[in-house]
């Protein structure tokens, strides 16, 4: 009674879960669009903190420099650095964090979620997803062996296309391992809180959106 209804923006606090393959980047950045929010892909704020060398971007560098995984606790400082700005006040969309379950507890003593969208492809998809995609050396836009009928330019922009080094079968299992491993605790995690949604990711881009986007709607 009398608690004004928030406005939509206000309960965008989103976690973005997914396999690698699973299409996150690329709803990750549709919603941030429809909602006006920020994108907080981790591998970006890693990218920011280090070339403008904030105390806790020489920390990271430190690791990363010697071939070493970043540390929980550092990954945490550097997502709670960024949390703490202006324009994540109405909400975020997180990509690519947590990670581990020792982060997700870690998140929830920093800011409160609204929801936890977890987009979900059968894992014997995720591998063919991966290791035919083709990335366009010019634009970076994506494709799939499956679709360029053995094309190998950009439609987009006519550049050549590449398969890039973690694509390839070995690697894609060992990623996919590592995910299963260590994130996929996560949705048991989330779904104890009450904050995780399923999304159907075996579907194209835009059917993905649309589902997403109908989600978040009736939050
Ligand atoms: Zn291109």
């Amino acid at each position: 009674m009398g608690t004004p209804t928030p406005e939509i923006g206000e309960k965008m606090k989103i976690v973005l879960l997914g396999a690698p393959g699973a299409g996150k980047g690329t709803q990750a950045v549709k919603i941030a669009e429809k909602y006006n929010i920020p994108h907080i892909s981790t591998g970006d704020i890693f990218r920011k903190n280090i070339k403008e060398q904030t105390p806790i971007g020489v920390i990271a560098k430190s690791y990363i420099d010697k071939g070493n995984l970043v540390p929980d606790d550092v990954t945490i400082e550097i997502v709670k650095n960024r949390l703490a700005e202006d324009d994540c006040k109405k909400g975020f969309i997180l990509d690519g964090f947590p990670r581990n379950v020792y982060q997700a507890e870690a998140l929830l003593n920093i800011t409160e979620l609204n929801v936890v969208l977890d987009i979900h492809v059968p894992t014997e998809n995720l591998m063919a997803r991966l290791t035919g995609r083709r990335v366009c050396s010019g634009c970076g836009e994506s494709y799939h062996v499956t679709t360029l009928e053995g094309r190998n330019t950009c439609a987009r922009c006519g550049e050549n296309l590449y398969q890039r080094d973690d694509d390839n079968e070995q690697t894609v299992a060992e990623r996919l391992a590592v995910y299963h491993k260590q994130t996929e605790p996560l949705i048991e995690f989330y779904k104890a809180k009450a904050l995780l949604k399923t999304v159907n990711g075996d579907q194209d881009a835009d059917a993905v959106t649309a589902e997403v986007l109908n989600v978040l709607e009736r939050l």
